[in-house]
């Protein structure tokens, strides 16, 4: 593709322009499968940051249990 190929804004407008959706779009039926739905759990505060996080995500480190984020870091930011 060279840059005479692409088409200016101006360009592209005065291409679609006027025409009828038709011509410029091609509506086809298609099937995507769903991912199923995601599983709803209660959640409870991570004991550092406050977050609301899923009870089955949260990970108990020395007796508290904290989220992903708060557990992974050696530092954390102090609770208020
Ligand atoms: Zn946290």
């Amino acid at each position: 593709m060279t840059a005479e190929d692409i088409l200016s804004n101006e360009d592209f407008k005065k291409c679609v322009e006027g025409k009828p959706l038709k011509d410029l779009f091609s509506i086809k039926t298609s099937h995507v499968a769903v991912p199923p739905k995601a599983m709803i759990e209660p959640s409870r505060l991570c004991e550092w940051c406050g977050e609301p996080t899923m009870v089955s995500k949260l990970i108990e480190t020395d007796g508290r249990y904290m989220c992903r984020e708060c557990s992974d870091h050696d530092y954390r930011p102090v609770a208020e």
